[in-house]
């Protein structure tokens, strides 16, 4: 058996597994796609120390620092299940199960996709999903924002900063975001704010040039142009496996404590799938590093 297992090969889970292999203890690391959200992202200007990378690249170094120690890499490899027995059990897509005296997960996050033709198609090329990471590239240019909760509103304010201009678009007939950011946004001279716009296409052929959506209450279809679409509806945790195991809030974020200890003894968690206020890649780092020493401070324990 392993002393530590981690499920999850993003930043989080690349760092929580050399801060364990570093104190000598066998550990394996299983992940679906090694590298995670870093591998779809273009340039990263953020990540501390790194005046600029991109995606892959970084993605790559995190493999190889990783393959620098003695941690057992298991890539292409989906968890389905985790069991607490005598030691704890992971069961994989595959069939395997694999044994640990502690587990660490630490399986991310997605951005909540709007479905509608272009999306795909243009992902990178204008259309973006993180205003921490992407808005400095949108410098005196037109964008919108697709999502009037929190993160939208937070988005489109952030970007009125950065942007000559920021239409933000909400599909219902009210922003869902709270009062003083609602406030905050009507004050800014360069927001126009489209209720009841239902997103109907993103047009570009190259790059974003625009997007159309249909007013849901005189069922008339508009065009906006745009070089840049941030949707913003939501992030999902990659926990649905878990359901029914460990604590989660009420959209499926693990809940940890400050040292990355879940409501399961011997079961720790980092990054983006947990309750952390921010999701960053320098941020899901530290949490791994935390989580990676927790899970030793436990081992040394028990
Ligand atoms: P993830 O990167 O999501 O990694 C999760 C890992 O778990 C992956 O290996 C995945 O395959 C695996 N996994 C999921 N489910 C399972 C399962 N059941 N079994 C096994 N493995 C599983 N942050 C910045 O700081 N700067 C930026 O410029 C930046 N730009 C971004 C641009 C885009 C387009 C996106 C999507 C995100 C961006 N972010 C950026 C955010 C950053 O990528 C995330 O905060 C960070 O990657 C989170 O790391 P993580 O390890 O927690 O999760």
């Amino acid at each position: 058996p392993y002393d530590v297992l981690v499920v999850g090969g993003g930043p989080a889970g690349a760092s929580a597994a050399i801060y364990a292999a570093r104190k000598g203890i066998r550990t394996g690391i299983v992940a679906e796609r090694f590298g995670g959200q870093v591998l779809d992202t273009l340039s990263i200007e953020n990540f501390i120390s790194v005046k600029a990378t991109e995606g892959p690249k970084l993605a790559q170094a995190l493999e190889e620092h990783v393959k620098d120690y003695d941690i057992d890499i298991m890539d292409l490899q989906r968890a389905k299940r985790l069991e607490k027995k005598d030691l704890f059990e992971i069961e994989l897509e595959n069939g395997a199960v694999l044994q640990s005296k502690s587990v660490i997960i630490s399986t991310g996050a997605r951005w909540r996709n709007i479905n509608v033709p272009g999306e795909q198609e243009l992902k990178n090329k204008g259309v973006a999903y993180c205003p921490h990471c992407d808005g400095p590239l949108y410098e005196g240019k037109d964008v919108s924002v697709i999502g009037g909760g929190n993160s939208g509103v937070e988005a489109a304010i952030d970007l009125a900063g950065i942007a000559k201009h920021v239409t933000l678009l909400e599909f219902s007939a009210e922003l869902k975001a709270d009062q003083v950011l609602q406030d905050r946004l009507h004050s800014l001279p360069n927001v126009t704010v489209l209720t009841n716009a239902a997103t109907k296409e993103i047009t570009g052929t190259d790059n974003v040039n625009g997007l159309t959506y249909t007013d849901r209450e005189s069922g008339e279809e508009h065009h906006v142009e745009l070089d840049g679409v941030f949707v913003q509806i939501g992030l999902v945790p990659n926990t649905e496996w878990l359901e029914g195991t460990l604590e989660r809030d009420q959209v499926g974020n693990i809940v940890v404590d400050k040292r990355g200890t879940t409501s399961i003894p011997g079961v720790f968690a980092a990054g983006d799938c947990t309750d952390s206020a921010y999701n960053q890649i320098i941020i899901s780092m530290g949490s791994g590093a935390t989580a990676g020493l927790g899970a030793f401070d436990h081992l040394i324990r028990n």
